[in-house]
């Protein structure tokens, strides 16, 4: 094979305005803390600090609270349906024309790849913006019974893997639907949900509209726990969302629960191998495996098997890992040290329960938290590398021999929330898909996102559905359900 270099392109950081320090965003103001605490977060590719933070404790929470309740109460339930569209739109605008921005900050605090966050992340933030700002004056003709009524106050808790992208799919269903909202970005990545606060200004939202409090888990918890939240939504680890039910679970307070996944990428012996190989790589090194619905567990069946793995090692070796920032890496940095720390145990706990690992040669920088693209071959089911969600560019390479063996291994796990299947035979795909236990699945492609598509699991992966019609339904109070 050709030697085929590339000469660096790094994006420029000089459209990152990015504050020595931040407050929290509450009733349209950048506030400080009661108690004076901040943390810091830094660029996960360099260990450089980026900025300071504001932590907020139960107190500047409570702020919050009560400035999303009094401006539900007395501005945003009051808002005409096409006024809160036209919010919306202007915010979808604006993320459009600060798009570059957002890209480079979101990059540089959490170590994606500039060419996903540029070309997947902000894109697609907007676009959720721009969905659900269509069905803001549409929801009493969507079956949700005459007049369908926001819930009220949401409290909203998202994650570091696409820390925008997840900000807009919570706020803009809340907002489309008449609620207001307090978010809580992850500790590790809090800088575009600061940048979208100055969005929201921007756009002249009405204060206490959105507000954004930066913490830690102490920090979500006390927002969860909160008497005056009706209903929260939270992205996150499978363990921190069954915690979050238990604590609301005797009061009025509602939840969608996004959570972890082992997905099954299941290739068939009559797929097309490139086009599968292809989408072995975009399942679990898109965004350093650090996806919920990841295909972090390959399931081929034995004939094509060798032929895959082949195709497969060849092609990982093409992955360029290293500067995010330059538009010609593909693998990025792990965004923490915990959570290198996390790929590390359990990767080893591979090696220890006799699975083989491969990962093509690659130099690493000296600097931030790195992980080579790694695959495991020889894993067995019981194999914890093949039970337990690992979020980092780990795979688990596993066997078939039969249709009805390989749906038996998909099913075989307690998650639910994405699956693959590659067949050119269309009728397989569609019995195939039947037979998954998977909130999304994806025929002949992964890792694909739609604002009108909606998204969730089954079993631990969680409650409800977020995007579409289906995801609106949970923030609105209505006698009747969306359709399955
Ligand atoms: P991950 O494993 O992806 O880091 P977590 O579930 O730990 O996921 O974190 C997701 C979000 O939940 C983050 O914003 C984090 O601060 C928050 N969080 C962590 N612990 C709690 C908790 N006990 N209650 C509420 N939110 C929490």
């Amino acid at each position: 094979m050709s030697n085929f270099e590339y000469a660096s392109a790094p994006e420029s950081k000089a459209i990152a305005n990015i504050s020595d320090s931040y407050g929290l965003f509450i009733g349209g103001k950048f506030v400080d803390p009661r108690k004076g605490k901040s943390f810091e977060t830094i660029n996960p590719a360099t260990e450089e600090v980026l900025s300071k933070i504001g932590y907020a404790d139960k107190l500047d929470i409570d702020l919050a609270v009560k400035s999303a309740r009094s401006a539900f109460t007395k501005v945003w339930s009051k808002t005409p349906a096409k006024e809160r569209g036209k919010y919306l739109y202007r915010i979808a605008r604006i993320l459009q024309e600060r798009a570059r921005e957002f890209a480079v900050v979101e990059t540089l605090d959490n170590g994606k790849p500039i060419r996903e966050s540029r070309d997947t992340d902000i894109p697609l933030a907007a676009a959720h913006f721009f969905y659900h700002a269509g069905w803001a004056d549409k929801l009493e003709y969507a079956g949700f019974g005459n007049k369908p009524k926001p819930v009220g106050v949401v409290g909203q808790i998202i994650p570091w893997n696409f820390p925008l992208l997840m900000l807009a799919w919570k706020i803009a269903p809340a907002l489309a639907a008449g609620n207001t909202v307090v978010l809580k970005p992850a500790e590790t990545t809090p800088l575009t949900a600061l940048l979208f606060a100055q969005v929201c200004q921007q756009a002249g939202l009405p204060d206490g509209v959105v507000n954004i409090v930066t913490g830690d888990g102490i920090t979500g918890a006390a927002l969860v726990n909160h008497p005056d939240i009706n209903k929260i939504a939270f992205t996150g680890s499978t363990e921190v969302g069954k915690a979050i039910a238990r604590s609301i679970s005797a009061t009025n307070k509602s939840a969608t629960l996004e959570l972890g996944g082992k997905a099954a990428n299941l290739i068939f012996e009559d797929a097309a191998i490139d086009e599968a190989v292809e989408g072995i790589v975009n399942g679990i090194f898109f965004n350093q495996g650090h996806v919920c619905c990841a295909g972090s567990r390959l399931l081929v069946q034995e004939n094509v098997a060798d032929e895959i793995l082949e195709k497969l090692k060849a092609r990982m070796s093409l992955i360029r890992i290293g500067d995010p920032m330059d538009k010609n890496t593909d693998l990025g940095a792990i965004n923490s040290k915990e959570q290198l720390k996390r790929i590390h145990e359990i990767s080893k706990s591979g090696d220890a329960e006799g699975a083989n690992r491969w990962s093509p040669e690659c130099k690493l920088p000296s600097k931030g938290y790195w992980y080579p693209p790694t695959i495991f071959t020889g894993v067995s089911q019981s194999h914890r590398i093949a039970r337990e969600e690992i979020f980092g560019p780990v795979l688990s390479v596993l066997t078939f021999r039969t249709p009805a063996e390989g749906i038996e291994k998909a099913n075989n796990t307690m998650y639910g929330l994405s699956a693959g299947i590659w067949s050119d035979k269309g009728a397989k795909v569609l019995w195939a898909a039947k037979q998954l236990k998977a909130g999304v699945i994806w025929s002949n492609t992964f890792n694909k996102f739609d604002p009108a598509s909606p998204f969730g699991g089954y079993k631990e992966s969680g409650w409800g559905r977020e995007g579409g019609r289906h995801g609106l339904s949970g923030y609105l109070k209505s006698d009747v359900k969306a359709s399955k």
